[in-house]
């Protein structure tokens, strides 16, 4: 079990200072060997002298040089930090576990002991690990309860060239945080800025801080372009896929980039139904990963193949940088990515919009580059030279395309004085922070002063969204905390409703599982009753029939398993906040739960025009009912949405229908909350 390391009593502590100080000698020189073949290996000393002689180092190398797997050894090794620990954060969950198997393999010890890894909802680390893999968020968090770092030596920061919204706060951050830690008289905090890509000396400049190279180790890939772009990218992939196993040798295995879930589901779907039906040259193993999967699920993908069987993976831009997955000589890309973006125009409050998007020149290489890990590779684009040309040399910041309520929220609830010395690598407009406290306000997370409020306190201590951490608060007032935190878990997880193929069997199946459980408040309420039927499964039947009943229902077991996991680690933190969880079933009427959902949205509401169509209320765009809603049909004159969608037009997904007369008093709730 995972999940059992952070609240660990006494005894497994024992157990864990046991392991801590058994080492598997053999191993340990066995992966050494391999260790000093990589690039980074003849840099050791240099590297190690420039951390002693300078409180900030920004490394500069090219993905597979052995930066994030050797550079936090070599500190380890040389005693660096004063016996504090090392913290290297990832943006992305799934970075931050295998690296930290990688490198306790390497050290030859047992994960979670000299080396460990803390994500959200998982931590597998003690007070004696000395090497933190950890994602960008749980640093933040952090924050929360040890202002200054007070356990950490040193803090590398990974992958700073993704420029995610959390990696950017630590490094607005770390700045005061050094110079306090001095007058603090606490021992002083080294920091390692790590990029992959040459915008280096951004960070140096942030940090009036020397730039190291670390040369890298690619082997050639060769790249083919799509005589025309593919817009049927799942089928162009899906052609590759067998054109590549009938045609290509073993070892030989193929990671196919796709820009969601959806996508990987409908492509994974068709190739086992191929597979099933025509005989193959080799076996093939099918593979998810994307980021909404369980970190257990995640892992699956560094299983090496049995013999004669090709590994196919699928993958998100989850697997872009960052990881290794062994054996990989072939790449697929689709040139696609889902974004989130905020679009905050007509000066009212934005909200963020998922939309699917070309990436940046240099992700297309670095997708590439993943096909020369180990040998030379190939590379199927399935778009031409042309449209690769015209691509963006770079994704902008997340900074750029979120909205600011959680930044300032987190500083905020850090400290205020945290949040008065941040400095930001690229600063937001006047416009964009203005926005971000109204949103707060409405929250009730920040007073008309703009200090945060004890609401904005208790809102920034959950490890959610705050409007969704808001709907948490609402229901402990109206006594549903049990209901709220099933809905809460499965709107962090994907739709459990499979939506695998465009089949039109199956788009009526699907409709079926929606009617099944349809609610005539919306979408909200109908995926507490997928829930409820789903627990009542659970609850009486084996494993086999909990499967047995998602295939007959067309839902996805690995969805609601995860929505699950979710789920007991949030009643978790709401039962140390002091929080009742103990009543688990629908113990509100429908429009109780509903206001409670709409404290934390009320920022996602739209009214029904005269032509049918809706309107934001706060910025007065037009949105229509996605398709898949059970509301499609009811003309509900006022809804709420979880997400806006953009494709052919800007869709609403999740939505319930709400009475107007709830937003008044939405408002006034909230806003008490804040004295
Ligand atoms: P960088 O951070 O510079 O991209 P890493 O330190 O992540 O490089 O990885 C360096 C090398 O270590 C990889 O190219 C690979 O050879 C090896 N490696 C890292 N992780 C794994 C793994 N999970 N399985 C096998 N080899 C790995
Ligand atoms: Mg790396």
């Amino acid at each position: 079990n995972h999940y059992s390391t952070h609240d660990s009593t006494n005894s497994p502590h024992k157990a864990r200072r046991k392991a801590h100080k058994k080492v598997d000698i053999e191993q340990r020189n066995r992966m050494l060997e391999i260790r000093k073949q990589l690039p980074i290996w003849t840099g050791r000393e240099a590297l190690i002298d420039a951390v002693h002689n300078n409180d900030i180092i920004v490394v500069l190398g090219e993905t597979g040089s052995g930066k994030t797997t050797q550079l936090p050894q070599f500190l380890l090794e040389s005693g660096i930090g004063s016996g504090r620990k090392i913290a290297v954060t990832q943006p992305r969950r799934v970075a931050a576990v295998s690296l930290a198997h990688r490198v306790s393999q390497e050290t030859g010890t047992q994960l979670g002991s000299l080396v460990g890894y803390s994500v959200r909802f998982d931590d597998m680390s003690w007070k004696g690990t000395r090497l933190k893999y950890m994602t960008d968020g749980m640093l933040m968090r952090e924050l929360l309860s040890d202002e200054l770092l007070s356990q950490y030596g040193v803090i590398v920061i990974d992958e700073a060239h993704e420029r995610t919204l959390r990696t950017d706060l630590i490094i607005g951050t770390l700045k005061s945080i050094m110079r306090r830690r001095h007058s603090a008289a606490l021992p002083p905090l080294k920091v390692v800025v790590m990029s992959a890509t040459l915008d280096a000396d951004k960070f140096a400049r942030f940090y009036n801080a020397p730039v190291l190279y670390v040369k890298g180790r690619q082997h050639p890939v060769r790249i083919f372009n799509a005589r025309e772009d593919i817009q049927d990218y799942v089928d162009g992939a899906l052609k590759t896929i067998f054109q590549i196993h009938q045609t290509q040798p073993l070892p030989g295995d193929i990671l196919v980039f796709l820009p969601g879930q959806e996508e990987i589901n409908t492509l994974g779907a068709s190739i086992s139904l191929i597979a099933d039906g025509a005989p193959l040259k080799h076996d093939i193993s099918i593979l998810r990963l994307y980021a909404s999967l369980s970190p257990a699920q995640q892992q699956k993908v560094f299983v090496n193949a049995p013999a004669n069987t090709r590994k196919i993976i699928l993958a998100t831009n989850v697997a872009e940088t960052s990881i290794t997955i062994a054996g990989v000589r072939h790449v697929i890309d689709s040139g696609l990515a889902r974004e989130r973006k905020y679009y905050s125009s007509h000066g009212g409050i934005g909200v963020d919009t998922l939309f699917v998007k070309p990436i940046s020149k240099s992700s297309a290489m670095q997708r590439a580059g993943r096909a020369g890990r180990e040998s030379a590779g190939t590379c199927y684009r399935l778009y031409t030279e042309r449209t690769f040309l015209s691509l963006p040399p770079t994704t902008p910041p997340e900074i750029e395309r979120t909205n600011l309520n959680f930044a300032i929220l987190q500083l905020k609830a850090v400290s205020e004085e945290t949040f008065r010395n941040f400095e930001w690598l690229d600063e937001p407009s006047e416009e964009a922070m203005q926005q971000a406290h109204m949103n707060l306000f409405g929250l009730g997370a920040v007073n008309e002063r703009g200090e945060i409020t004890e609401v904005g306190k208790k809102l920034a201590g959950m490890p959610l969204d705050p409007g969704i951490a808001r709907m948490l608060l609402a229901a402990q007032t109206r006594e549903c905390v049990g209901t709220l935190l099933s809905l809460c878990a499965l709107l962090a997880v994907d739709s459990p409703i499979y939506t695998a193929t465009s089949a039109s069997q199956e788009q009526e199946e699907q409709q079926h599982t929606r009617d099944r459980f349809a609610s005539r408040h919306g979408d909200h309420i109908s995926l507490l009753h997928i829930w409820d039927a789903y627990m009542d499964v659970v609850q009486s039947g084996s494993t086999g029939d909990v499967k047995e009943w998602c295939v007959a229902n067309k839902l996805s077991e690995r969805t609601l398993r995860r929505a699950r996991d979710i789920r007991s680690q949030l009643s978790h933190q709401c039962l140390k906040m002091g929080m009742d969880v103990s009543v688990n079933a629908h113990t509100q009427d429908d429009e109780t739960i509903l206001q409670c959902v709409l404290e934390g949205m009320f920022h996602n509401v739209a009214i029904r025009q005269g032509d049918g169509t809706y309107r934001q209320i706060v910025n007065q765009g037009l949105v229509k009912i996605h398709p898949t809603s059970c509301l499609l049909q009811r003309k509900a004159p006022c809804i709420m949405y979880s997400e806006l969608t953009l494709t052919t037009a800007t869709y609403a997904r999740t939505v319930s229908a709400i009475h107007p007369a709830w937003l008044r008093a939405v408002a006034f709730y909230n806003q008490r909350g804040s004295m």
